[in-house]
């Protein structure tokens, strides 16, 4: 009897293979259902007057999600690891070797150990949409997949882009992977069935990747090939950060796909990366973002939103609420400030104009995302109170503003909430949803479910200035700029910081959100904490040197936006220049004392919460498992 799995056979001698996992809303790989799927597979075996198998899921929310994360975080020793990877392997290849044709069904997602189970099969059958999505996104726990995958993938499309798929953990839409032969046909899912049976009844050729490309597999090309794809791995991500990939990229090198003794070095050599301290910790930040998720409770109400200001923030807040499905209406001074913004999207169906504000009377969340500046933002709000219709929610997007004080001018305090999204809005995953000291719960679990809708995470944080993350990140940026100040080179400063995982350096990163935004946030959280602002940003700032977005700031910049120059500093000679993890470490300290101030005063709930909102809204090196894990020493 078997408790996740379901066989049943149709009139044309088909066996269907039904994967619907016990009290669980997705499919994942455990020992128990893989110990169960094997078993079915030896009943199998022994039935070779069946046409095929099909393999499918029951569930709504795709076909296989991967292996089960807790399951595999839980290893005790590298020979366990080793063992569970042997064992995986040996299941699939039990599968490949079925006396009949097999198709995996994919409708939603297959990744990981889901992936590795479809590529052991002899055919791929995919619905073709969007949310379709195959890959094999392991590296972004450091390790690599253990099933076969790191050799059946490329071995099926061939080493360029397979290796590519595994070391940068993409994943395909149902479309693109038949265009590259990982699946081979895409259909609507009204067709699915018979697609499935077409290929098992009809047995066309298994795919096979061109034989140019299966030349890059020969023994002297991959030594060369496998040169110049860790060159452009290198550019992206740090091997001693970052092991994973690159160990798949010597794998391949030394073994190539077509030698089955491919896959007991796969086992081998990607045991021990269960056990770094990187995979660790990206284990712990992929449940940081499952517990982000579960912290919306509830769904949302909201289908109108109106956005005031269609700015940097605001025009890509409302293509982005617009792209999820919301209505959108969007206000600023002038119509062609509007039509900039609605360029930018794709979804210019659902995001309406609105120089006048007219969707401010229908609309059920105003979001404001007007400049930086107090008094502005309270006459706006006079005025969005006496249009909206009653119970609309009001949001500001404000950096630093605290919302009491926007509050004062609202009848309806208890309507004002923060939803602070990052820059840039499409990339950026966290929106820390504010709440002030009138704001109502009612208003925050709305916000907390209107934030998971649109695909973010929301993580409620009390209102203070700057909030969260502004809040820890300002005295990183003016200790960064204390450092200039004292005659370190700002190239120096941005390299020990990208050194130490940062995506950017703190130079760099104060020119991208603007030093005017950065002087403008640093002097209204200096009225309450007294930071001392850098002489020389208010000197930049002046100079209108803003950063990026008018070409010069500490670096100048090209037209596209690469920085090409820093700003000519003298050297002060006379000072030993600190040593890069000094000046990492200073860095960081500076991050983690307002951190511990953070969760004193409670603007955010703990420890891993503030973690997670640092990783998820300030890109802190993930691999390091949150600011206040890495403090911990
Ligand atoms: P921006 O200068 O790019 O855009 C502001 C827009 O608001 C402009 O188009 C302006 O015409 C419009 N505007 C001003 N007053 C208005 C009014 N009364 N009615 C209608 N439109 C009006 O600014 P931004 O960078 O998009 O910032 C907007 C808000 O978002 C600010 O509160 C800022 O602190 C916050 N924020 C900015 C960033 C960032 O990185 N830029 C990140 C998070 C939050």
């Amino acid at each position: 009897m078997s408790v996740h799995w379901r066989l049943e056979k149709d009139a044309d001698q088909i066996l269907w293979l039904i994967f619907d996992k016990k009290d669980a809303s997705v499919n994942t790989l455990d020992r128990e259902v893989l110990q169960e799927f094997s078993s079915i597979l030896d009943d199998i075996t022994m039935k070779p007057q069946y046409r095929g198998v099909v393999i499918a899921s029951a569930k709504k929310s795709g076909f296989i999600a991967g292996a089960d994360i807790k399951q595999f975080s839980q290893f005790k020793t590298i020979a366990d690891a080793e063992v569970a990877m042997t064992e995986g392997q040996t299941i699939f290849n039990k599968l490949a070797f079925l006396p009949m044709p097999t198709v995996a069904m994919i409708d939603g997602f297959c990744l990981g150990g889901g992936l590795e189970l479809a590529l052991a099969c002899t055919y791929r059958v995919v619905e073709e949409s969007e949310e379709t999505r195959l890959g094999l996104p392991e590296v972004k726990l450091s390790i690599y997949p253990g099933f076969g995958g790191t050799v059946r993938l490329p071995r099926l499309i061939g080493a360029p882009k397979g290796l590519w798929m595994i070391v940068a953990g993409k994943t395909l839409s149902g479309k693109l992977a038949a265009k590259w032969g990982l699946a081979d046909v895409a259909v609507p899912r009204r067709q699915l069935v018979q697609a499935v049976k077409h290929y098992l009844l009809n047995q066309p050729p298994k795919h096979q990747p061109n034989p140019l490309l299966k030349l890059v597999d020969k023994k002297w090309i991959r030594p060369i090939a496998g040169h110049f794809m860790r060159k452009e791995l290198r550019k992206k991500v740090n091997p001693v950060h970052y092991p994973a990939p690159f160990a798949v990229l010597s794998n391949w090198q030394l073994m190539g796909v077509t030698n089955d003794a491919a896959f007991k070095r796969e086992s081998k050599i990607g045991a021990p990366l269960f056990f770094s301290e990187t995979s660790h910790n990206l284990v712990r930040v992929f449940f940081l973002q499952e517990r982000l998720k579960g912290l919306a409770k509830a769904g949302t109400t909201i289908k109108h939103v109106h956005v005031v200001g269609a700015g940097t923030m605001g025009g890509d807040i409302a293509a982005w609420c617009a792209e999820r499905g919301f209505r959108v209406t969007l206000q600023d001074v002038t119509p062609q400030l509007i039509a900039q913004a609605i360029k930018r999207t794709s979804a210019s169906d659902r995001l309406i104009g609105d120089v006048s504000g007219e969707g401010l009377a229908t609309a059920d969340l105003i979001i404001e995302a007007i400049t930086e500046d107090l008094a502005a933002k309270q006459a706006l709000f006079k005025q969005v109170e006496a249009k909206c219709k009653q119970g609309a929610i009001l949001a500001t997007n404000t950096s630093s503003i605290p919302l009491a004080e926007i509050a004062t001018a609202l009848t309806h305090p208890e309507q004002l909430v923060g939803l602070h999204f990052f820059n840039p809005v499409a990339k950026m995953l966290l929106v820390e949803v504010v709440q002030g000291t009138e704001t109502s719960q009612m208003v925050v679990d709305e916000m907390m479910g209107f934030v998971r809708k649109l695909d973010k995470l929301p993580l409620p944080v009390k209102s203070s200035p700057g909030f969260l993350i502004n809040r820890i990140l300002m005295p990183y940026l003016l200790e960064a700029m204390r450092l200039l100040d004292e005659g370190v080179p700002m190239t120096t400063v941005d390299a020990a910081m990208t050194s130490f995982g940062m995506p950017m350096g703190p130079v760099l990163l104060a020119d991208t959100v603007g030093l005017d935004v950065c002087l403008s946030v640093a002097k209204h959280l200096s009225q309450y904490y007294k930071v001392p602002i850098s002489k020389r940003l208010s000197t930049l700032v002046e100079q209108k040197k803003w950063g990026k977005k008018t070409g010069e700031g500490f670096y100048q910049y090209d037209k596209l936006g690469h920085h090409i120059k820093p700003l000519t500093q003298r050297s002060k000679q006379s000072i030993k220049l600190p040593t890069t993890e000094e000046i990492a470490k200073r860095l960081v300290d500076s991050m983690v004392r307002e951190a511990r101030v953070c969760l004193t005063e409670g603007v955010v709930a703990d420890a891993d919460l503030l973690d997670a909102g640092m990783i998820f809204g300030a890109g802190f090196a993930p691999f390091r498992g949150g600011l206040m894990e890495y403090a911990k020493g």
